[in-house]
């Protein structure tokens, strides 16, 4: 009900866990490109210094010029900052190296954990008309992460399917409560969502099993399948549902997508 009065302008969503390579590029890139094949107008922030989700996306080092960094600085005008990927209805704001050190540099900056937040609230935002903005963010739970976390209307957490997935989350859940009590109270969990599932592996049933347990209706129903395409798309600088539509991670994503949009109707309704 709440979320109708919240949510005005594209809905933000924080792609989030400080373990690496469980999953949040691929989730951004896959499900960013998912919403887009459905007609949403999708808005990608790479918040990652590594720039997987830029490089994923075909953008070269030579077009970032302006980047995420520009845009938590006010350093740069939005259409500089936003770029076209080759996908219908899919932008990217690239990140660089250059990231990383924002968050030193960032500490003496009062409105250090707000800089996302206004920058993606800026008027200029309005003329793109996003329906949804993810965030991929970098494998810590640093300034970076918490610019995220206030800057966005909820938290989608990938969990790779292996032993020890879950001990990372009470801390990952943590920060959460840590950043509604100070800076973003209507913070929401969107849902967790299991990655690099493995059907014939026990381990990731067992791991299903203690999720859905602990976490009830925040996990999401669809999982995303270890899939080989899955892993090869981003060497050719597309998200698999262009690099292979018909393979098992395509149609996954476009689960989760439908998934997605589904409870954010409900959200609404
Ligand atoms: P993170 O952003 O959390 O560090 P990534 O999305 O980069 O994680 O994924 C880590 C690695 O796992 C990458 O090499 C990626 O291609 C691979 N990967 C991710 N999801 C899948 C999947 N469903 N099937 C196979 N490989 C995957
Ligand atoms: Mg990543």
């Amino acid at each position: 009900m709440s979320d109708l009065l919240t949510v005005v302008g594209p809905k933000i969503v924080a792609v989030a866990n400080q373990k690496g390579g469980v999953g949040k590029t691929t989730t951004t890139i896959n499900l960013g490109a998912a919403l887009a094949e459905f007609g949403s107008n999708v808005l990608i922030i790479d918040l990652d210094p590594q720039g997987n989700a830029s490089t994923g996306l075909g953008i070269e080092i030579e077009a970032r010029e302006n980047t995420t960094y520009e845009l938590l600085l006010d350093d740069a005008e939005l259409k500089d900052v936003i770029l076209e990927t080759d996908v219908d209805g899919l932008c990217i704001v690239p990140s660089t190296v250059d990231l990383s050190s924002a968050d030193i540099e960032l500490i003496a900056n009062e409105k250090r954990s707000f800089l996302l937040h206004d920058a993606l609230r800026q008027p200029a935002m309005e003329q793109y008309d996003f329906d949804f903005i993810l965030i991929d963010c970098p494998p810590s739970l640093n300034l970076l992460t918490v610019n995220a976390m206030v800057a966005s209307h909820s938290v989608l957490v990938p969990l790779q399917s292996e032993f020890f997935a879950l001990e990372g989350l009470s801390q990952l859940m943590l920060t959460i409560r840590e950043v509604r009590q100070s800076a973003n109270p209507n913070l929401k969990i969107e849902g967790v969502v299991l990655t690099m599932f493995d059907n014939r592996n026990n381990l990731s049933q067992q791991v299903e099993a203690d999720a859905r347990d602990n976490l009830g209706d925040l996990v999401f129903a669809t999982k995303i399948p270890r899939n080989v395409r899955v892993s090869e798309a981003p060497s050719y600088a597309m998200p698999v549902l262009d690099f292979d539509p018909a393979s098992k991670g395509a149609k996954a994503y476009r689960d989760l997508a439908q998934e997605f949009l589904k409870n954010n109707e409900m959200a609404e309704a």
